[in-house]
C-alpha cells in the first residue's frame, strides 16, 4: 500500500549541530534524509518505517570537497553530479568518477549522494568498490564529537553498519597515494544504462618492471556487502601476468565471492563473470604496461640528442630533456616520472622560464611559434574544457592574463587538464595575491603537474 504524507513528519534545520542536537534527543526516532532517491523509493511502495524525517540535503558542512595535502575529504551529502564536475576527483579518483558517471540518470545523479550510497548499504551500490580500492575513511559526527573509521569495517553485514542512530556520516577522507597506479573498473547490469549491477568491480594497479607491486580489487554485488578480493590480491602481487597466472586469479576470485540466486541474476552467472572481469582487467593492466615498455624499450635506445628532442615537448626545457635522456635506461613509468620532478626542481629560473614560454596563454589554443606540434596539441588538449567557456569568460580570461603578464613579466602557468574556465579564472585571481617568488614556486609546481601528464601520454600513445 502507498504511503501517506500525512503519516510522515519532516523538519529541515539549515545546519549540522542542529541535526546533530535532533537525533540525540530522541535516538532511533529521526532518520536523516539526504537525497532522497532511496527512501522515496521505500516511502512510495509504503515500506519507509521511519515517521520522522530530519533532512541533511544540501548542508553547507555536508557538501563541501576539501584538498588536504595527504587525502581529499568529500563531503558525505556531495551529489554525484559533484563528484563528476570535481577535477581533482576526475584527476587523481577516477573509479568514483566512473561510478558516480553510471549511477542511475542525470535526474539520480544530481539528488543521489555519496552519504546515502554508503548508509544505503546495498550489496549492488556502485561507488562502494571504488571506496574499498581506495582505502577510504569515514568521518561520523555526533554530539559525542567526531569519530573516524576504515570504510571496509563500516558495513557490518547484509545492509547493517556501523553507523548509530545519533550519527551521520560528515564526510569521506580517501588518501591521495595512488596516482600511479592504472585503474580498471567494469559494471555488469542487464543493460548499459540505469541498472543495477549483477557484478561491479573496481581494481588499482602498479607495476614496475613487468612485475605487479601492488594491487587492489573490490567487488560488489557478489556477496552480502562489498570487499575486497584479499586472497586474489595476494596470489597476484610480485608476479608478472602471464595466461596461468590470469588463470589462477579467475579461480582465486570465484572462490572467494558468495553470490546468491535472486532477481537480477543467478550466483553461478555472477561467479563466471567475475572471474572473467578479473581477467579482462589483468589483461589491460599487461596491455598497458607493455605499450609503456615498448614505447619505453625504444626510447632508451636513441641517441643522447634524439632521445632529448623527443620528450622536449613534455616539458619544454632543453636542460631537463638533456638531463632526462642521460639517466637512461628508465625501465618503467613511475621511475621517470620519480627523475623528471627531481631533475625539473633541480633546474635554473632561467630553464622554468623557457619550459613556461612553450605554452599558449590560457584560453587562447594558439602556441608560441617556438613551441614543438606535439607541445601545441597537447596544450589545445589541456584546454579543452576552457575552450567550451562563453565569450564573456574568455574576455575575462583575457583580460586577466593581461594583468598577470603585466603584474609578474611572464605568462600565466595553470595545469589546465580537467579544469572549467571559470576555475581557472578563479585561481588566476588567487595568484594575483601572491609575491614573485611564492608565484614563481607556483607557476613551477604546475608546470611540474603538466609535465608528468605529458609523460604519461607519451609513455601509452
Ligand atoms: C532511479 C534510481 C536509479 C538508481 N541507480 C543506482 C545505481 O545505478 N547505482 C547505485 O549504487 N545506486 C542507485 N540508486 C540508489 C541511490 O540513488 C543511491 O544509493 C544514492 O546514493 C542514495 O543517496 P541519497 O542521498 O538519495 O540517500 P537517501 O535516500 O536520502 O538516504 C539513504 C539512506 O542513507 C541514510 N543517509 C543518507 N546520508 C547520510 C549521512 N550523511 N549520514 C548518515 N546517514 C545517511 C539515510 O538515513 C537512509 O537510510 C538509484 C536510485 C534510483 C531512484
Amino acid at each position: 500500500m502507498r504511503s501517506h504524507p500525512a503519516d510522515y513528519e519532516l523538519v529541515a534545520p539549515n545546519n549540522l549541530p542542529s541535526v546533530l542536537s535532533l537525533l540525540a534527543e530522541e535516538p532511533g526516532s529521526w532518520l536523516p534524509i539526504a537525497g532522497g532517491t532511496d527512501l522515496m523509493v521505500q516511502y512510495a511502495a509504503g515500506h519507509l518505517a521511519a515517521r520522522k524525517l530530519v533532512s541533511i540535503w544540501n548542508l553547507p558542512e555536508l557538501r563541501r570537497i576539501e584538498i588536504l595535502p595527504g587525502e581529499i575529504r568529500v563531503g558525505a551529502g556531495c551529489t554525484y553530479t559533484d563528484l563528476i564536475h570535481n577535477p581533482m576527483v576526475n584527476r587523481e579518483f577516477t573509479l568514483l568518477t566512473s561510478a558516480a558517471r553510471w549511477t542511475g540518470g542525470v535526474a539520480n545523479q544530481n539528488r543521489g549522494t555519496l552519504g546515502g550510497n554508503i548508509v544505503n548499504a546495498s550489496p549492488a551500490a556502485d561507488s562502494l568498490p571504488a571506496l574499498l580500492v581506495y582505502g577510504a575513511e569515514l568521518i561520523l559526527a555526533s554530539v559525542r564529537g567526531e569519530r573516524r573509521i576504515v570504510y571496509e569495517n563500516f558495513h557490518t553485514g547484509y545492509r547493517k553498519t556501523q553507523c548509530a542512530a545519533d550519527e551521520v556520516i560528515r564526510c569521506v577522507c580517501l588518501p591521495r597515494q595512488f596516482k600511479n597506479y592504472r585503474a580498471y573498473t567494469r559494471k555488469i547490469g542487464a543493460r548499459n544504462a540505469q541498472a543495477i549491477s549483477k557484478v561491479c568491480l573496481a581494481a588499482l594497479g602498479r607495476f614496475a618492471g613487468g612485475i605487479i607491486e601492488d594491487i587492489r580489487m573490490a567487488v560488489g554485488s557478489v556477496a552480502p556487502i562489498p570487499f575486497r578480493l584479499k586472497e586474489t590480491e595476494t596470489a597476484l602481487r610480485g608476479n608478472r601476468i602471464d595466461q596461468a597466472l590470469i588463470l589462477l586469479a579467475k579461480k582465486t576470485a570465484a572462490d572467494e565471492i558468495q553470490p546468491i540466486d535472486d532477481i537480477r541474476s543467478s550466483a553461478r552467472y555472477r561467479r563466471a563473470v567475475t572471474a572473467n572481469l578479473v581477467a579482462e582487467l589483468l589483461n589491460s593492466f599487461n596491455n598497458a604496461d607493455n605499450k609503456n615498455s615498448s614505447v619505453l624499450a625504444r626510447w632508451n635506445s636513441l641517441p643522447p640528442g634524439e632521445a632529448a628532442l623527443e620528450i622536449l615537448p613534455c616539458c619544454g626545457s632543453n636542460s631537463w630533456a638533456r638531463q632526462l635522456a642521460a639517466l637512461r635506461p628508465i625501465q618503467d613509468e613511475d621511475s621517470l616520472l620519480a627523475a623528471s620532478d627531481k631533475i625539473w626542481k633541480s633546474l635554473t629560473e632561467a630553464d622554468w622560464m623557457e619550459a613556461f614560454a612553450h605554452h599558449p596563454r590560457i584560453g587562447q589554443s594558439v602556441a608560441p611559434t617556438t613551441a614543438p606540434a606535439r607541445s601545441a596539441q597537447w596544450s589545445s588538449q589541456e584546454q579543452q574544457k576552457v575552450g567550451a567557456a562563453g565569450s564573456d569568460m574568455i574576455a575575462a580570461l583575457s583580460e586577466g592574463n593581461r594583468a598577470y603578464e603585466q603584474r609578474f613579466k611572464r605568462i600565466f602557468i595553470v595545469c589546465a587538464a580537467g579544469k572549467p574556465a571559470h576555475a581557472i579564472l578563479d585561481i588566476l585571481q588567487r595568484r594575483m595575491r601572491n609575491d614573485d617568488q611564492t608565484e614563481l614556486q607556483e607557476s613551477a609546481e604546475q608546470q611540474r603537474q603538466i609535465t608528468s601528464l605529458r609523460l604519461k601520454k607519451w609513455i601509452s600513445e
